[in-house]
C-alpha cells in the first residue's frame, strides 16, 4: 500500500524530507507515551499554535475517565481550545504517535487542524490514509496537511511492546 499525500509525495519521499522540528517533540511524546502505558495504550498528543508553543496535550485517557472519546487527540483539543479560546485551529499542528483514528481524523477536520503530524500508521483503525483516508474524503470541507511517519519505527515498536504485554497478562 502506498500512502500519497497532499503534496504528491509518495511515502518514501516523505519520509527523507526533513522533518528534524517534528521528530523532537515526537522523542518526547513517546517518552510521555511510555508513562501512560502502565494504565491506558499508550497514545500521547501535543498542539503546537502558530508559533511552534505547545498549547494543549493529551494522553489516552479512556479507561481512566471511563470516556469512549477519551482518546489523546479529543483531549489534546480540549485543552488547547480552552486555552485558545476558540475551536478553530487553522494555523496550528498536532503530533501524535499513532495516526489518528477514524472519530480523532473527524474531530480534528472539524476543528480546521492546519498540520498532523503523527508516527505509526494504523492500517486497522487509522482514518488519515492506514485504513481509510477522511481528509479527501467529499464529506471534508477542511483540507489538513498531513505528514506520517515521523520516526515510525519507534513509534510502533511502543504499541507492539504495550500490546504484547497485554497478551501475556490476560
Ligand atoms: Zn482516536
Amino acid at each position: 500500500m502506498k500512502y500519497i499525500f497532499e503534496n504528491g509525495n509518495s511515502k518514501d519521499q516523505q519520509k527523507k524530507t526533513n522533518n528534524s522540528k517534528y521528530t523532537l517533540w515526537m522523542n518526547s511524546i513517546l517518552r510521555r507515551s511510555k508513562e501512560i502505558g502502565k494504565v491506558e495504550l499508550p497514545i500521547c498528543s501535543i498542539i503546537l499554535d502558530e508559533r511552534g508553543r505547545c498549547i494543549g496535550r493529551g494522553v489516552n485517557k479512556r479507561n481512566i475517565n471511563k470516556d469512549p472519546l477519551g482518546h489523546a487527540e479529543i483531549m489534546a483539543l480540549r485543552q488547547a481550545s480552552l486555552i485558545k479560546n476558540d475551536w478553530r485551529f487553522n494555523e496550528c499542528t498536532i503530533i501524535t504517535n499513532l495516526e489518528p483514528c477514524t472519530m480523532c481524523s473527524s474531530a480534528l477536520i472539524q476543528a480546521r487542524m492546519g498540520k498532523v503530524i503523527f508516527g505509526a500508521y494504523d492500517k486497522k483503525r487509522g482514518g488519515l490514509g492506514g485504513s481509510i483516508d477522511l481528509s479527501i474524503h467529499e464529506s471534508a470541507h477542511h483540507k489538513m496537511e498531513i505528514i506520517g511517519g515521523i520516526l515510525e519505527d519507534e513509534c510502533s515498536q511502543t504499541l507492539q511492546i504495550w500490546f504484547k504485554k497485554l497478551r501475556t497478562q490476560k
